[in-house]
């Protein structure tokens, strides 16, 4: 039987360009959790988790932490199952998504490797044709249009925009960014919790002009009956991100209507296996889904486009972190040839970390 033999865990530092601002803070630079499993037939899986404390309660420093406890659960095992290896560190550990997200891709680019498979393959998916759309933070009106004209040459499908301070002000920045764009460019807006439900109302009424495709995330993550409000009021799609963690949260969510579409990031989800149990839910509930992300390299985000490859119903890619930090540590895995993105073909999700990058990592291993 194959089995883990030692797992290594590095703090993965990037700096970013330069920071961007969302409704609910500023991110200014990726503190990542990576992962690494090795097994008794020599084969090894990498995982990537990226943990906004704003968003999922976790650091690198906790998790770098909690790391240790939840390795030691895995030394000795079987990495081929997955799912029980999965069930032992939800029973050990509440929360902590992305840290699990690092584990929970880890063994899968593991099982993938040993199966001799793609990632997407694994996933039970064909090669679909990728795109993302790519974001803008949160700026005066006149620098957004301009960064919004940007993203529009560079090849993107779709904008996304950054809202949620002063929804009359978001008003002006979307108007400008509409100006800027012309017409029929689609333009996504994500107000990070930033309005309250009547706020959101009258935001997404005074929006809904300027041809806006998604409305994500108007109000506070906890508030289910705030969400379900906006929907049943604005002209938008409302689309769930802070508010969607796991299955269970997809559950109610569409049990309650409380929102058109889901946003499935594997650092909210815990990596790949509940992020399929979310599309299953979405499916069942005929609501649509968009794979966005956190501040992943392109490791990370590689693995959620394998992800979007085996799964039709996410309709909408928000996979974009990469382009926002100052260095690519990353080498192999997806490409971007603009918006588009390119699997390779080559067995697991086929990115590793440059090793000169690697060695300068503070880092422990556990056996
Ligand atoms: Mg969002």
């Amino acid at each position: 039987m194959t089995v883990i033999t030692h797992v290594e865990i590095f703090q993965l530092n990037v700096e970013l360009l330069g920071p961007i601002r969302v409704a609910i803070g500023t991110v200014s630079h990726a503190r990542n959790i990576l992962v690494k499993i090795h097994a008794s037939d020599g084969l090894a899986g990498l995982g990537e988790g990226s943990p906004l404390e704003f968003i999922v309660g976790e650091s690198q420093a906790s998790d770098f932490e909690i790391a240790k406890s939840l390795a030691r659960l895995l030394i000795g095992q079987d990495p081929l199952a997955l799912h029980e290896r999965m069930d032992d560190l939800d029973r050990s550990l509440v929360g902590n998504p992305a840290l699990k997200c690092a584990v929970d891709v880890a063994l899968h680019d593991l099982v993938a490797k040993h199966a001799g498979l793609p990632l997407y393959a694994l996933l039970g998916g064909g090669k679909r044709e990728i795109h993302t759309c790519k974001t803008i933070g949160i700026d005066e009106p006149e620098i957004m249009a301009r960064r919004a004209a940007e993203v529009k040459e560079g090849g993107f499908p779709a904008l996304k925009v950054k809202v949620g301070v002063d929804w009359a002000e978001d008003v002006r920045r979307i108007r400008a960014i509409r100006q800027a764009l012309g017409d029929g460019f689609p333009i996504r807006i994500d107000a990070n919790q930033g309005w309250d439900p009547p706020e959101a109302v009258l935001a997404a009424r005074a929006l809904a002009p300027f041809d806006v495709e998604i409305c994500e995330q108007p109000v506070a993550y906890w508030n289910y009956a705030g969400l379900k409000h906006v929907r049943e009021h604005s002209p938008l799609p409302v689309m769930a991100d802070e508010s969607l963690f796991d299955h269970r949260d997809a559950f109610k969510l569409a049990s309650m209507g409380a929102c058109d579409l889901f946003n499935i990031k594997l650092a909210k989800s815990g990596g790949l296996r509940t992020a399929a149990k979310i599309d299953a839910v979405a499916q069942a509930a005929g609501i649509r889904c968009m794979v966005g992300c956190m501040a992943e390299t392109r490791l990370g985000l590689g693995a959620a486009a394998h992800f979007v490859s085996a799964h039709p119903n996410v309709r909408f890619v928000d996979l974009d972190a990469a382009f926002f930090l100052a260095e690519d540590p990353v080498v192999g895995g997806m490409a971007y040839d603009g918006g588009r993105v390119i699997l390779p073909d080559v067995h697991g999700h086929g990115a590793d970390i440059d090793p000169g990058f690697l060695a300068g990592l503070e880092s422990i291993t556990i056996s």
